[in-house]
């Protein structure tokens, strides 16, 4: 069990500026008094009581914190220590400067699927390590794909927020409809049963975007987005694909398959041609083809105009919740919680059970 240290975080660490946001609070640079070195604080809001709409509840976190800790590896984000106040926990993470590999890979002219393999590679190493510790992240998407640093030419993959993650135990039958609509399996969606697959399914989604700039499912609205994974309803458009390998593919076809258990896992995928090639013709495939640069800049501007969009959407709500909150109802559902999956550029109304976020649906 992680131990949360009950110090005030403040007379430890220095706190600078804000390095992001999420659903349940801050995450800002802190310089550690001692050393002087900086670290990523993540600051998030526990929630008071059961009756308390906001925040997390303290149990989630310590999940995040324990697999975090159940998974030191050179392209997983390293915790390195957990304060808690009254209404705050703060874990101390590595500080990954580098920025989202997506937008890394926007500033290029041109990209070789080579070039791109190399990250593939080492996102794939880290959930190989997950994955042979029973741990899912589920939450596998651009924003959660950092870089360690912005100013080597080749910086390594740093994989971060653990907080929808599980660690599955021997037996266990764990569900649960958290995630991102464009990236999430069926298996989620149908509130089946999970497995380390699922993430899976989510690096087949990543590589279709990267390779090609297009979201293979994505709809109009969340619900047909939803409805289009169910269906499985995708191709590879030529126009968009006019310069990816059939290596790069058939990995993917290989990913986006609907049975978890026929799925590739992150080993069969590092041993994969097109990540692994054996002969000349394959490692000659992957130095002919390139990303198609110029539809994947437009995926990841709308992707960033919409983060920020929903960012601001998600502050106003949170202040007029806060406004109304002495007048509400207890029994009303939390309007914040429901849509922080907001991953489209409208806020219609959308399945509640897939909008949840942490909100417990294990079985
Ligand atoms: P969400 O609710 O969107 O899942 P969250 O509350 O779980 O978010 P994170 O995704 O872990 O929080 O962090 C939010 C943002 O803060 C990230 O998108 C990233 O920009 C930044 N961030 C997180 N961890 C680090 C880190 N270790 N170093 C630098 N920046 C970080």
């Amino acid at each position: 069990m992680a131990v949360f240290k009950p110090e005030n975080v403040e007379d430890l660490y220095e706190i600078g500026e804000v390095l992001g946001s999420g659903h349940f609070g801050q995450v800002r640079q802190v310089r550690e008094r001692a050393s002087g070195k900086c670290w990523a604080g993540k600051f998030l809001k526990i929630r008071k009581n059961s009756c308390s709409r906001l925040g997390l509840d303290r149990s989630s976190v310590e999940q995040e914190v324990e697999i975090l800790q159940a998974v030191q590896h050179p392209n997983i984000v390293i915790l390195k220590d957990v304060f808690e106040s009254r209404a705050e926990v703060v874990l101390i993470l590595e500080l990954v400067s580098g920025g989202e590999l997506f937008d890394f890979i926007a500033q290029k002219d041109n990209l070789l699927e080579s070039e791109a393999i190399e990250f593939m590679k080492q996102i794939l190493q880290g959930l190989s390590f997950m994955h042979s510790k029973n741990i899912a992240h589920f939450d596998l998407k651009p924003e959660n794909v950092m870089l360690s640093d912005n100013v080597s030419p080749h910086p390594n993959i740093k994989l971060i927020d653990f907080g929808l993650a599980h660690l599955f135990h021997q037996g266990e039958e764990y569900r649960s409809t958290s995630g991102t609509p464009q990236y999430i399996a069926p298996e989620v969606i149908n509130n089946e049963p999970l497995s380390t697959a699922a993430d899976m399914w989510s690096i087949g989604v990543n590589t279709y975007i990267l390779l090609s700039g297009l979201s293979p499912f994505q709809g109009d609205t969340n619900e047909d987005t939803l409805k289009n994974v169910i269906a499985m309803n995708y191709e590879f458009h030529a126009q968009y694909f006019s310069t990816t390998s059939s290596m790069a593919k058939d990995f993917i076809q290989k990913l986006l398959v609907k049975n978890p258990n026929e799925r590739m896992t992150a080993e069969e995928c590092l041993l994969h041609p097109w990540i692994k090639p054996i002969t000349r013709k394959q490692v000659a495939n992957r130095n002919r083809s390139s990303i198609n640069m110029k539809s994947f800049k437009k995926f990841n501007a709308r992707r960033k105009w919409k983060m920020s969009y929903n960012m601001v959407w998600m502050c106003n709500r949170l202040v007029h919740l806060k406004l109304l909150h002495k007048g509400s109802s207890s029994t009303d559902p939390d309007p914040l919680q429901r849509q922080c999956e907001s991953d489209t550029e409208d806020t219609e109304i959308k399945p509640a059970s897939l909008l949840r976020r942490r909100l417990s649906s294990s079985s």
